[in-house]
C-alpha cells in the first residue's frame, strides 16, 4: 500500500513500514528504543513489533495502565520518571504501541522531555489507526476534560499493520468503523456505497478502507492544521455524539457507550437536522439510518434523558462564545460548518432516531 505523506512525515503500511522503521532506527542510531504499552498491547502486540525489529540497539518497554481513566499527568509524570531512570537521553526514540490513549500520552510525553525526543506512532485499534494517525493532536486529560492539557507535534513516521486489529473485539472493531462512516458520509460516497455492501469487519475487508480513512484525514488536517476551517468537517455527528457519549458515561443507570456507537447515533440525528435545515436528500437520510442501526443497533435514548444531553451539548468544550456549531449536510460530501441549530429540531432528531 502507498504511503501517505503528512507535514513532514509518512504513514507506513504493513511490511514495507518495518522496513522503513528499521532503516530509520540504523540511520538514527537512538541511544536507547523505548516502547510505551498498556497491559493489553504489551501481550497482544508488542511480540508481533519485536519481531520486526532489526537492531543492537537497547530496547525497554515501558507499561502504563490501559483506558481513558488513565490519560492523565499522573500517568505522564510516570512514563517521564521512568525514561529519566532508565538513562533516556535527547537521542531517545519512543515507539508509541496502542489505542488512542498511547499514541496521545506518549506523543505529548516525548513531545516534553527533555525538551522533545523523537517519537513513532504504531495505532493498534481501528479508531487510532483511522482517527489519531495524522494530525499531530497529542495530549492528556484533565480531570473530567478531555484533551486538556497537550500540543501539536508530529511524530517520525506512523505504522499501519491491520495485523494488530486480529486481538481488538468486534465491539471496539466497530466503534473505529464509525469514523469510517463519517469519512464516507462527508466526504467520499465510495466508502459510504462500500460500507453499504459490507458483509463483515473482516481485516481484509477493512485494510483499503483503513488506508483511504487514513488519506481523507490526512488531506482535511494538512489544509487545516488548528481547526480554523475546513478541519471542522470532521466533528460531524459528533456535536450530537459527544453529548450521548458524555451523557451515558455520566448515567449510573446506563450502560456506557463507546465512542463510535455515540458517534453513530449523532451522524443519524445530524443528517436528520440537515434535511429539515439544508435539504439533505431524504432517500439518503432514510438509508443512512437504516444501514447504521444494521451496523450498530439501535440504543434506547428516553425522552426524559433529552434535556441533560441538551446541557451537555450546550457546556461541550468546541462550543466557542458559548454557541453550538453544528456541521450539516446538503448532500452525502457536501457539508455546511457553524450551523445553528434550536433546541426544539434537536429533540426533534432524537425523536426521528428514536421512531
Ligand atoms: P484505547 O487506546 O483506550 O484502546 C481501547 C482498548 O483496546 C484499550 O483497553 C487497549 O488496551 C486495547 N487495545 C488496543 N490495541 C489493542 C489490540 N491490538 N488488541 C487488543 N486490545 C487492544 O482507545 P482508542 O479507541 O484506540 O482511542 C481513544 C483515544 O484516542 C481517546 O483518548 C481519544 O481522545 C484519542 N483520539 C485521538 C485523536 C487524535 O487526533 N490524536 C483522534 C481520535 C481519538
Amino acid at each position: 500500500m502507498t504511503p501517505i505523506l503528512s507535514n513532514n512525515y509518512y504513514v507506513n503500511f504493513k511490511e514495507d513500514a518495518y522496513t522503513k522503521l528499521n532503516k530509520y532506527i540504523s540511520d538514527y542510531k537512538p541511544s536507547t528504543i523505548f516502547i510505551l504499552v498498556d497491559e493489553n498491547t504489551g501481550n497482544d502486540c508488542l511480540p508481533l513489533l519485536l519481531e520486526q525489529i532489526e537492531t543492537e540497539q537497547t530496547i525497554e518497554i515501558i507499561e502504563i495502565e490501559s483506558g481513558e481513566e488513565n490519560k492523565n499527568l499522573d500517568t505522564c509524570s510516570g512514563v517521564w520518571n521512568a525514561l529519566t531512570e532508565l538513562g533516556a537521553d535527547r537521542k531517545s526514540l519512543l515507539l508509541n504501541l496502542g489505542g488512542g490513549v498511547i499514541t496521545d500520552l506518549g506523543g505529548f510525553v516525548a513531545s516534553t522531555y527533555k525538551r522533545g525526543i523523537s517519537f513513532i506512532n504504531i495505532p493498534t485499534t481501528l479508531l487510532s489507526m483511522v482517527d489519531a494517525s495524522v494530525g499531530g493532536k497529542t495530549g492528556v486529560d484533565l480531570g473530567v476534560l478531555k484533551n486538556q492539557i497537550g500540543l501539536f507535534s508530529d511524530p517520525e513516521m506512523v505504522i499501519i499493520d491491520s495485523h494488530y486489529l486480529e486481538t481488538v473485539s468486534k465491539r471496539e472493531l466497530r466503534s473505529g468503523l464509525a469514523e469510517i462512516i463519517k469519512y464516507g458520509i462527508t466526504y467520499d460516497a465510495k466508502i459510504w456505497d462500500e460500507i453499504n455492501n459490507f458483509q463483515d469487519l473482516s481485516i481484509p475487508n477493512l485494510s483499503s478502507l483503513i488506508h483511504r480513512s487514513i488519506e481523507i484525514k490526512n488531506e482535511v488536517v494538512t489544509q487545516d492544521p488548528k481547526e480554523a476551517g475546513i478541519r471542522k468537517v470532521l466533528n460531524f455527528g459528533h456535536t450530537l455524539g459527544h453529548a450521548i457519549e458524555s451523557y451515558f458515561l455520566e448515567s449510573e443507570d446506563k450502560e456506557n457507550l463507546t465512542h463510535g456507537e455515540a458517534i453513530a447515533i449523532g451522524m443519524i440525528t445530524e443528517s436528520y437536522i440537515s434535511e429539515i435545515l439544508l435539504g439533505f436528500p431524504s432517500e439518503g437520510l432514510k438509508n443512512i439510518k437504516k444501514s447504521i442501526i444494521n451496523i450498530f443497533g439501535k440504543v434506547l435514548i428516553e425522552s426524559s434523558d433529552y434535556e441533560a444531553i441538551i446541557e451537555l451539548l450546550i457546556h461541550d468544550k468546541k462550543n466557542v462564545a458559548g454557541q453550538v456549531n453544528f456541521v450539516l449536510l446538503t448532500n452525502f460530501e457536501n457539508y455546511k460548518l457553524d450551523c445553528k441549530v434550536e433546541k426544539s429540531l434537536i429533540i426533534e432528531a432524537l425523536n426521528y432516531y428514536n421512531s
